[in-house]
């Protein structure tokens, strides 16, 4: 049984924060991946690629056994529904806060809110749970944009400075969820590879002690 690995990241944030703590389990890129427009990366680790992937969809790679392992954030994992896959570690890279938002000092609108995210599914438990009638709009990106425009009353989506929030005249409201990325890994492949994903396991976890001391 080979014991190589198939890790999926996604381009920006998180793959910035993670290829430091993979470099101190031993696992470098060959190449440049921010200069490539390659998607599967061989490393310094000939049993370990790396395979780029749009952030959303490196649950679905794990999941499907695509990947072996894979990082990505808490608010993907809380729209996709991580039951089909184990999460081992919190990675505390990439932290921001999943929120409410909306115009500032904007009354409390009456009736039916009216909300636009990407975030779908996290924003219909988020309201069921508070017996709330909403309509969630489904959007790709620039939410910000929807209260302005009258598309919606207010929006969900991950804060970090919230300076894009204020640019665009809004404040974030409610809490949804403290946010990080977090290692993900194929249930058969936890079973199948337990030795070699175990040991990678515990040096990212060491890693990410030692970054957090
Ligand atoms: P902010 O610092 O709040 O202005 O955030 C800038 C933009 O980056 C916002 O539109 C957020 O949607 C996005 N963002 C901030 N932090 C994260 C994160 N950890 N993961 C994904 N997107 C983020």
């Amino acid at each position: 049984m080979s014991q190589s690995l198939t890790i999926a990241l996604s381009k920006g944030r998180i793959l910035d924060d993670t290829l430091p703590l993979l470099k101190e389990a031993g696992i470098e890129p060959t190449e440049d991946l921010e200069k490539s427009r390659k998607l599967i990366f061989p490393t310094t680790d000939p049993n370990v690629r790396l395979l780029i992937v749009r952030a959303t969809d490196v649950p679905t790679y794990v999941e499907h056994g695509a990947a072996d392992l894979g990082v990505a954030g808490k608010d993907v994992l809380m729209e996709y529904g991580s039951q089909g896959l184990y999460e081992p570690l919190d990675l505390k890279i990439a932290v921001c806060k999943l929120m409410t938002a909306g115009p500032v000092d904007a009354p409390e609108p009456t009736g039916r809110l009216k909300v636009a995210t990407k975030f779908v599914n996290v924003a219909r438990r988020y309201y069921a749970e508070q017996g709330r009638q909403v309509d969630v709009i489904k959007l790709y990106g620039s939410m910000e944009l929807a209260p302005l425009v009258g598309l919606a009353d207010k929006i969900i989506d991950v804060v970090d400075t919230g300076n894009t929030l204020k640019a665009n005249g809004l404040e974030p409201q409610e809490l949804i969820a403290h946010i990080s990325s977090r290692l993900i890994v194929n249930k058969a492949s936890m079973k199948m590879k337990h030795a070699r994903i175990k040991r990678l396991i515990d040096q990212l976890a060491e890693a990410v002690e030692r970054r957090n001391a």
